[in-house]
């Protein structure tokens, strides 16, 4: 009698521990923003082919800030291409969140950049015809969505980045700063998962870079992957994590001619 009811609780045991494990698992693939698994990238110019990126294997969680660091010419914005599905690799495969991205059309690919991606550049990159106001509810009108519910869901957004009295203004007429934060805001406007920023502050002064650093840092904890190309050494100490880029390899150590 006693054997059998220990064959019992071992027999609950394991299943309840399998059922954690497959949790576990669960909850681990859902904290996955995006991921490489052996995806690579090369350009071939007649007879030469450069390889931008060697097969790569490698997983960005939500809830962090990773840092891509290395030379000019490394890879790094070629890795947040692949990220950010603007280019397909020419090996293995690209997956943001649960979709494998290198075999969708590029109307699929554009529809799910538009719905889980946000880009923010060195360059800020807004449209210089339209105001602050124009320029964060664009995302939302390409979506399909009215003018009215755009504008109102913007006006949010540029209060929270404390903007809304620049809200009128055009590009050329707010400073650096100003411009980067209506950049991040316009990038946010469709509440990504995955932020791409390729050197967000290199055209920043100390102040702004900090403002801008800290809002990523917030915005990386409402369950977002962020991941910045950087040179800039002030923002390490906002990084959960740093990946180093060397001649098309990645590395969770710094390489070693870089120190
Ligand atoms: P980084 O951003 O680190 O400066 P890139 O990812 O831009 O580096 O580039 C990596 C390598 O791939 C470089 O040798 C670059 O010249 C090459 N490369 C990037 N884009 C192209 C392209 N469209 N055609 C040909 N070569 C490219
Ligand atoms: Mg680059």
């Amino acid at each position: 009698m006693q054997r059998f009811l220990f064959l019992q609780m071992y027999i609950f045991v394991c299943i309840l521990f399998r059922k954690c494990l497959n949790l576990y698992r669960k909850i681990k693939i859902m904290n996955i923003a995006a991921r490489l698994k052996n995806a690579g990238k090369e350009y071939k110019t007649g007879d030469t082919t450069i390889v931008a990126l060697e097969p790569t294997t490698v997983e960005f969680r939500t809830g962090e800030i990773t840092l891509l660091v290395g030379p000019s010419g490394s890879g790094k914005t070629t890795l947040l291409s692949l990220l950010g599905c603007v280019i397909y690799p020419t090996a293995g495969d690209v997956w943001v969140g649960d979709t494998c991205v290198s075999k969708l059309s590029e109307k699929k690919l554009a529809k799910l950049r538009l719905q889980h991606i946000g880009f923010v550049f060195q360059g800020f990159n807004l449209l210089a015809p339209l105001n602050a106001l124009e320029n964060v509810m664009q995302p939302l009108i390409l979506q399909g969505m009215s003018q009215k519910n755009a504008k109102k869901q913007a006006l949010e957004l540029i209060r929270l980045f404390n903007m809304e009295d620049r809200k009128d203004n055009l590009p050329r007429n707010l400073s650096g700063g100003q411009q980067q934060r209506i950049a991040v805001a316009r990038s946010l406007i469709t509440n990504p998962q995955l932020l791409l920023c390729d050197e967000p502050t290199a055209s920043l002064d100390q102040f702004s870079a900090k403002q801008v650093m800290e809002m990523l840092r917030d915005l990386s904890r409402e369950n977002r992957a962020v991941i910045i190309v950087t040179h800039d050494m002030r923002l390490n100490k906002y990084a959960d994590r740093t990946i180093y880029v060397s001649e098309g390899r990645i590395s969770e150590e710094p390489i070693e001619d870089e120190i």
